[in-house]
């Protein structure tokens, strides 16, 4: 094993590049959590994170959240933003907001108003179930609550009811129409709203968001539309309630030229309305701050080319610039950064339940008197190849073999152990060019595939569709890597599938250093001991979109805090459970217990006409409804 070492881990799973600073691989070859980047000594090993949920009797797969990464990310974002306004002699202030759309999670909302109290950090609500949500979830008067999305007069008097109980809570105006209603029902109940206005953009973000800019954008008024507002609020004595300007292009942007040209745009367009008279108090630049989550710190879709950082600094010098030049004041900074702040946070950890090797299996091949010649001519092949044969023709006539072979068994001339022969005479023959090729600088064309055609799928406790929708929907790119054993060379060659029956449920995008591949390297399972991996970055939007395909429900989760007294540095605070059974029938509108009561029915029955004895029959019940009421991933631990 001199051959490899944890740089070579780090070099191939890029922990540290897209870890944030939270993740990497320990000197035992463990993935390790510093939840608390000023404090380096905090180390969570997430072996010793596998021990103690399996000692609470939790089983895989199991999301974790580490609520100190998610108080550590608040922090970040407000600092930075405090820091640079400093720095840049910049006379506003930051007033962030967190949407809450990228993870309603209640622990987690909690969580985040809780860190961000000190800074004023505020919620943001693009339904009316979330604007219920986020009234009562944070009651700080010092903060701003923004509500952006379509809204209707249920909505409107939410909002004003909020404004009501003292509430900065500022309605942004996504439509004409939503003005009007708006400002009828803030008279009639005689309530002054705040008011904020959504602009469409020309500049258009970078990445897989784009078209949440640009003028075919669904959300936001044109300019034209911006400017009859203002005159509207005007005639109806209420310009002093119109206060931010908001935009928004798109989320995950890749290409920190859009944010310097949006800044630019946006400046300028508050910059104007405070010449005709409309004093706005703050800019709402959006969400749209990026994850590296393939760690190559570029343009890639799953990527983004900039720090946070050089993103605070392009919005604070960005309006500064454009302030100064036209003589008005700098407005508060308002930001609406959710993956960003919530990414890091939760990973779902799932155990390898199997593997499932190509064409490994062989039957034997030796020679049959009276066998046909293209077994003949196949086993040929095999017998004579040595290394000094030219490996694209081996493969040119294996694969013409291969194919008379299948034609001929359909003309009735082979026979099905024959073609068997055949079969795994060819794969033999691909291994060997596999090997040939291990560490060449170049492979022809051909030959590239069988990388990936002699790969292993390593089968997976865990759906896709409920834990990683993303991966699926989008192609987004999600670290996976193995959370023990880096200090041993991986050598199986994998793409990774879920238990779903859907053939879409599977993670085959990887990346290695800048390139994406199809295969990742993981280790040789071994028998009776679990090998477990986890999936990273999953706490901004996969937490909360997965789906019930297959009827698996909801994962059990972990809430891990960091205790510097323990030895192992953390505790469990929580166990929640994930879906039952039970739990994803009902949401299918079955009855649980009326469907236990009829398997009774019918095992007692046939216990009732001596088919199962009475002990056998209570038995099968019972287990039946444990069933029920227990996971619906596969069962894995006793
Ligand atoms: C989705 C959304 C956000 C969050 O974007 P991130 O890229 O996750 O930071 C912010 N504001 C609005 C209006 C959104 O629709």
């Amino acid at each position: 094993m001199s051959d490899w070492s944890i740089e070579e881990a780090e070099k191939l799973y890029g922990v540290s590049r897209w870890g944030g600073g939270y993740f990497e691989i320990g000197e035992n070859g463990n993935v390790q959590v510093t939840p608390v980047p000023s404090d380096n000594s905090i180390r969570i090993d997430f072996k010793a994170v596998i021990d103690e949920i399996r000692e609470e009797g939790v089983q895989f797969p199991v999301v974790v959240r580490f609520h100190d990464v998610l108080r550590s990310q608040v922090a970040n974002l407000n600092t930075t933003f405090r820091s640079v306004i400093a720095e840049a002699e910049y006379q506003g202030k930051y007033q962030g907001v967190y949407p809450v759309k990228v993870n309603q999670m209640r622990e987690v909302v909690e969580e985040i108003v809780d860190a961000g109290a000190p800074f004023n950090y505020g919620l943001e609500a693009g339904s009316k179930a979330e604007l219920i949500t986020v009234l009562a979830m944070n009651i700080n008067e010092d903060s701003l609550t923004v509500l952006n999305g379509y809204k209707d007069e249920e909505f409107m008097r939410l909002a004003l009811l909020g404004r009501k109980l003292g509430r900065k809570i500022v309605v942004v105006v996504e439509k004409y129409s939503e003005l009007i209603l708006l400002v009828r029902i803030a008279k009639e109940l005689g309530i002054d709203p705040i008011i904020g206005v959504r602009s469409k953009m020309t500049v258009k973000g970078r990445g897989k968001w784009e078209s949440s800019g640009g003028e075919r954008a669904k959300f936001g008024l044109t300019i034209a539309e911006i400017i009859k507002t203002a005159r509207y609020l005007k005639e109806q004595g209420l310009s002093h309630c119109l206060k931010l300007l908001h935009f928004h292009i798109g989320s995950q942007l890749t290409d920190i030229r859009a944010v310097k040209e949006a800044m630019t745009e946006g400046a300028r367009i508050y910059a104007e309305l405070h010449k005709m008279g409309f004093e706005l108090e703050y800019v709402d630049v959006g969400g749209g701050l990026g994850i590296d989550y393939d760690g190559s710190n570029s343009t890639n879709e799953s990527s983004r080319n900039y720090s946070m950082q050089e993103y605070v600094a392009d919005v604070v010098y960005g309006m500064k610039e454009v302030c100064d030049l036209e003589g008005v004041p700098h407005p508060t900074l308002v930001s609406e950064s959710g993956r960003a702040i919530t990414a890091h946070h939760s990973c779902v950890i799932t155990d390898v339940v199997g593997e499932i090797r190509s064409n490994s299996a062989e039957i034997d091949t030796s020679v049959k008197a009276g066998e046909h010649l293209f077994v003949k001519n196949i086993r040929e092949l095999v017998d004579t190849f040595d290394q000094q044969m030219n490996m694209q023709e081996v493969f040119n006539d294996a694969s013409q073999y291969k194919e008379q072979a299948v034609d001929a068994f359909k003309l009735r001339v082979l026979t099905l152990e024959e073609l068997g022969k055949i079969e795994t005479l060819y794969w033999q023959l691909m291994t060997r060019l596999k090997a040939h090729y291990a560490d060449a600088e170049y492979v022809p064309e051909d030959l590239q595939e069988l990388d990936y055609s002699l790969s292993s799928q390593y089968l997976c406790n865990f759906s896709v569709f409920q834990s990683a929708a993303d991966t699926w929907a989008i192609d987004q790119l999600l670290p996976v890597v193995p959370l023990t054993r880096m200090n041993e060379k991986p050598d199986v060659n994998c793409s990774l599938v879920d238990i779903t029956c859907d053939s879409d449920g599977k993670i085959d995008q990887f990346t290695i250093g800048r390139e994406i591949t199809d295969i990742l390297p993981m280790h040789k399972l071994h028998k009776d001991e679990p090998y477990y991996i986890g999936l990273f970055l999953t706490g901004a939007y996969q937490d909360v979109m997965g789906d019930m395909h297959n009827l698996f429900g909801r994962l059990n989760e972990v809430h891990i805090f960091s205790y510097d007294d323990d030895p192992q540095d953390f505790y469990i605070e929580e166990v929640v459970k994930g879906s039952s059974v039970e739990d994803v029938l009902s949401i299918m509108q079955y009855n649980p217990r009326a469907m236990a009561s009829d398997v009774k029915r019918l095992i007692d029955r046939h216990v009732a006409s001596g088919n199962m004895n009475p002990r056998e029959g209570v038995r099968w019940t019972d287990f039946y409804e444990n069933c029920l009421s227990g996971y619906t991933y596969l069962k894995t631990q006793s």
